[in-house]
């Protein structure tokens, strides 16, 4: 599946937030968005000083490309992954952030064992991933209850997962639909994700008004 390869900074400065695309280089002040914290582009700069009030379509689309780019889905996806939301009962909007967290590569982020949801799906698709047993290295594979994943045994000899644990302290603790334990490389997925476990600035409702026009 095809992926997001230019510069990502540039997303963050385009949504006018820190989406933590890049790992570890976003807490330092290496950050493009702490230094340049306007819109990219000639007139981006301009941008700040003379901003209008956005139309309603233009705050649902910003709110649309800003989930995409953190989860860094592409459109075609992400259309398909709405209509998944739309078909299933309950809430659109929070079924579309269910799915999206169910994502393989996102649950490998949750789990602390990469810095960025980009390296995680890197580690996915480079096939260091087993899940119940199975090598699985696609990162939009959703998850289910009940589903153990853990790293290959051939990975765990790498020096990255050696070192891997040595970072976990530093990352954002692993949501409570997940259980992982660290020593043995190994989660198992306890129930699907609610809306409350999603700490992501995202307005779901925006995301569906845009898809419903
Ligand atoms: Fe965004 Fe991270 Fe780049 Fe900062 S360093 S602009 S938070 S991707």
């Amino acid at each position: 599946m095809a992926r997001y390869t230019g510069p990502v900074c540039k997303l963050c400065r385009r949504e006018g937030e820190k989406l933590f695309l890049k790992g570890d280089r976003c807490f330092t002040p290496k950050c493009s968005f702490e230094r340049r914290p306007y819109p990219p582009g000639q007139h981006g700069q301009e941008a700040q000083y003379h901003r209008t009030r956005a139309s309603d379509y233009a705050l649902q689309l910003r709110e649309k490309q800003k989930a995409r780019r953190i989860y860094g889905v592409l459109e075609r996806q992400f259309r398909r992954y709405f209509k998944e939301a739309l078909r299933r009962p309950g809430l659109t909007g929070e079924n579309l952030l269910v799915i999206l967290e169910r994502r393989l590569d996102n649950v490998v982020y949750r789990l602390g064992l990469a810095a960025s949801r980009a390296q995680a799906r890197q580690l996915v698709q480079h096939g260091h991933f087993v899940v119940n047993g199975r090598r699985t290295n696609i990162p939009s594979f959703l998850v289910r209850p009940g589903d153990v994943i853990e790293v290959r045994e051939g990975s765990r000899k790498r020096a990255y997962f050696k070192e891997v644990r040595d970072y976990l302290h530093d990352r954002p603790p692993v949501p409570d639909w997940l259980r992982f334990d660290s020593n043995a490389l190994r989660a198992e997925v306890l129930r699907l994700p609610k809306r409350e476990d999603i700490d992501l600035p995202l307005n779901e409702q925006l995301i569906v008004e845009y898809y419903s026009r």
